[in-house]
């Protein structure tokens, strides 16, 4: 009844509060029918019911944020599409890829509810949304793609693993948290858990997601994400650490040295330290994750052809062991 009183704010509001309304709507039948898991119906009604409360206070926001509003609105509502009816996950790959990961970090009984949506958001990262309930097994997770880079291409798919890595339920806790010191040892984790499950590959697709996003972008920290750079002075430290005295410990040079001269960025060079100490601390917890050098050793050798149940991991290093130039250990 008020919203006639509230002329500037009542055409935009209305209709995004009745498009999420029926979004809720839409979300408990195919619940209902089991059509979805609860963990997607609550996941994706509790995000509705948060860009509820945005559009109603849209006025208040920067251009930028009002943008981000709208564009997490549309992402809401072709989530729901796709859900609704719609192909899932359209690229095989992607999805064998994400489920192999994610039964990899919470275990092979997971009941993986998933689905890959184009963002309408014009960035040029990927993100996802998860929501883990173990005491049903079930995660639901959707996977958003950027609409400005492919991140289904070869080289940059190792990107997909860091977004599964968020399926990780002390990961998943940090980046849900309010400071921005726990949302980047979130990402950070993430990360970590990337390198465990995809190896040499992850350091590889690296660089080429700094080729592709370009440096400025790359040096560019937010509330919830530290630059990429600091990302790969991190994951450069560990990788040195866990490959150290293997037959692959040279690949870590090998991976990022295109993007070797880039420094960190000096405002996030304090916060290095205390990430990097994190990750260290946490690494024996996710030991279990890890892959094992011993597979990449094959890869990259030419020795190991069975993939030993990770075939997407395993062949996300097979195409860049491939592209090497002159190959050899
Ligand atoms: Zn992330």
């Amino acid at each position: 009844m008020l919203i006639h009183h509230r002329r500037t704010r009542s055409t935009p509001v209305t209709s995004f509060s009745r498009d999420l309304l029926a979004i809720r709507r839409t979300l408990k039948d195919l619940a209902r029918k089991g059509e979805i898991t609860r963990s997607m119906e609550q996941m994706l009604s509790d995000w509705g019911r948060s860009l509820e409360s945005d559009a109603e206070n849209i006025q208040d926001f920067t251009l930028e944020c009002q943008y981000q509003v709208l564009g997490w609105i549309l992402d809401l509502s072709a989530a729901v599409k796709i859900l609704d009816g719609g192909p899932r996950t359209p690229n095989t790959r992607v999805r064998k890829l994400i489920v192999e990961c994610v039964r990899r970090i919470l275990g092979y009984n997971a009941k993986v509810d998933l689905i890959v949506v184009p963002s309408n958001l014009k960035w040029k990262t990927l993100w996802c949304k998860a929501q883990h309930d173990p005491k049903t097994g079930e995660i639901a997770f959707i996977l958003f793609l950027s609409p400005v880079i492919d991140y289904t291409q070869p080289k940059l798919l190792p990107r997909i693993v860091h977004e599964a890595g968020h399926a990780d339920s002390h990961a998943l806790e940090l980046v849900g948290r309010g400071s921005s010191q726990d949302r980047w040892l979130g990402e950070a984790s993430c990360d970590l858990i990337a390198l465990l499950l995809s190896g040499p590959a992850n350091l590889f697709s690296i660089s080429e997601m700094v080729t592709a996003v370009g440096v400025e972008l790359a040096k560019h920290s937010t509330y919830s994400h530290p630059s990429l750079i600091l990302r790969t002075a991190i994951m450069r430290e560990i990788a040195v650490e866990i490959w150290r005295a293997t037959k692959i410990e040279g690949l870590v040079k090998e991976a990022l040295g295109p993007i070797e001269n880039i420094d960190v960025p000096v405002g996030e060079r304090d916060e290095r330290s205390s990430l990097s100490r994190g990750l260290i601390d946490s690494l024996p917890g996710y030991r279990r994750i890890d892959i094992g050098t011993e597979i990449w050793e094959g890869v990259y050798r030419g020795g190991v052809s069975a993939s030993r149940g990770y075939p997407m991991l395993v062949s996300l290093n097979a195409f860049f062991a491939a592209s090497r130039k002159g190959g050899g250990g």
